[in-house]
């Protein structure tokens, strides 16, 4: 990929970000240290920087879970909207694709678990319960709350989120592979139309854009499925 360059190599996996994921650190930054002063930026661009530490540590639990069964993860990028752990392939059964799909929210629900005590003693437990970008023990507090946040959005019954796949593995032990993409990027579909109501209805940009996505992802899914059942009738 072009647009990438390699971070670092851990696990035999490289660690890959895309040029695209410095537009948030410096969005956030320049966009904080305008309305509330340079220290808040400065928190707001590591704080972007920790996100995604999370973020990857989920993209880790899910490839390091696919290399144990069997496929191979050559390397994780980070982009702008997320992080994506290329798969060599996407398992047919379901129980390869639920344990995949499941030990990323899983991951942030223990990692949450674990940064608890250690934040709790060294920031205190207001700021703890107090996020925000005032001061460094709040800004770290955020780091906790993500962890939660991170694995509830990504356990939505829709593609490309953990929830969409999940559901799909559920659904292809009682149906075929074909039907059961079809109903969970239906069900993707509707959540993201519900999205896309309520970020109009809140004036909320960012979920109009993830609303897109969704749709587009579903779809995308759906095809790439179909593509593939098709052609494997067709081919001897
Ligand atoms: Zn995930």
């Amino acid at each position: 990929m072009a647009q990438a360059f390699r971070l670092f190599r851990i696990f035999e996996i490289d660690i890959k970000i895309h040029v695209s994921f410095f537009l948030l650190p410096l969005f956030f930054g320049f966009f904080y240290s305008a309305h509330y002063g340079w220290a808040v930026g400065l928190r707001a661009a590591c704080l972007v920087f920790l996100v995604f530490a999370c973020i990857l540590a989920h993209e880790l639990a899910h490839s390091l879970k696919a290399k144990k069964l069997g496929i191979a993860v050559p390397e994780i990028t980070l982009y702008l909207i997320g992080g994506v752990a290329s798969m060599q392939s996407i398992p047919r059964e379901p129980w390869k694709e639920f344990w995949i799909s499941v030990v990323g929210p899983l991951f942030n629900f223990v990692l949450a678990l674990v940064l608890f005590f250690p934040l709790y003693w060294t920031i205190g437990k207001e700021n703890l319960f107090s996020p925000g970008l005032a001061s460094w023990p709040q800004m770290l507090a955020n780091v906790f709350w993500i962890n939660p946040i991170l694995a509830v959005f990504n356990l939505i019954p829709a593609f490309p989120m953990d929830g969409g796949r999940i559901l799909r593995s559920l659904l292809a032990v009682r149906m075929n592979y074909l039907k059961a993409t079809q109903i969970s990027a239906f069900l993707g579909r509707l959540f993201a139309i519900l999205f896309l109501f309520m970020g109009i209805w809140m004036r909320h940009w960012m979920l109009i854009l993830i609303a897109l996505f969704i749709y587009f992802s579903a779809s995308g899914e759906e095809r790439r499925v179909w593509y593939e059942e098709s052609h494997r009738r067709v081919s001897p």
